[in-house]
């Protein structure tokens, strides 16, 4: 498929970009927010991000010229004067691009940048975590086959920033965090139908072997462990 450069081709192609948001990284636009002569927050979005954004009816307007839903494809935000922001969308019924700010938009605009910030950086994680999942590509011949478990990196919410990865039993609702380095159980998430005192070993002795594994991540080489702490120091470069 053709790179997706026009806010109109996303309209149109959504629900294949929907499937890989992470296939599509190409910038699209940019959201923005500050104050006199100050930036609080400025980011630029990927095709895949607005994708995602635009199934939330915060990133919905009604369009003043037709009616018809339209979506949201700039915010811009004005800290300093308690949120005043301005927005430009994309009506598909009209085939353009508007713009509209706090004044000409009135009422039919709901959204505030900062309800707008959210949604954008919740749904930038989740393609994160998809696109930094180990074993996305793990069949039945592996330790943990994409379609039963589902093993991945994501940025550091740890006191001690130690590198982990999440395992996930997608049946069985369980889930842990593992340290990649020694491979020791860190912390048990969620113990899904396991009973609360259980310590997982099955499945560290699991993960050991499967460490040893060649990673079956695609364009990359090694182990399956070598992967895992790859994908620690890109998540966690910054
Ligand atoms: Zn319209």
């Amino acid at each position: 498929m053709n790179e997706i450069s026009t806010f109109s081709a996303l309209h149109e192609n959504i629900k294949t970009v929907l499937e890989k948001p992470s296939l599509f990284a190409e910038k699209i636009t940019r959201f923005s927010a500050g104050g006199l002569g100050a930036c609080a927050y400025s980011d630029d979005i990927t095709v895949g991000e607005l994708a995602r954004s635009w199934q939330h009816k915060e990133y919905h307007i009604k369009c003043p010229h037709c009616g018809a839903e339209a979506y949201i494809t700039q915010w811009a935000g004005k800290v300093g004067s308690g949120g005043y922001w301005e927005i430009k969308a994309y009506c598909p019924r009209c085939g353009k691009e508007y713009r509209y700010d706090m004044y000409a938009a009135g009422n039919a605009c709901r959204a505030h940048w900062t309800a707008l910030r959210k949604i954008l950086q919740e749904e930038r994680e989740s393609i994160r975590i998809e696109t930094a999942r180990l074993n996305k590509r793990d069949g039945d011949q592996s330790l943990f086959p994409f379609d039963k478990y589902k093993v991945w990196v994501q940025r550091d919410d740890s006191p001690h920033g130690l590198a982990n990865m999440h395992v996930c039993h997608l049946q069985d609702g369980w889930e842990i965090k593992i340290f990649i380095q020694n491979v020791e159980l860190w912390q048990v998430v969620n113990y899904g139908n396991r009973s609360k005192d259980d310590g997982f070993v099955d499945v560290v002795m699991m993960v050991k072997d499967w460490f040893r594994s060649p990673t079956t991540m695609p364009g990359r080489v090694g182990t399956n462990q070598e992967a895992a702490q790859y994908e620690w120091e890109a998540c966690n470069d910054d």
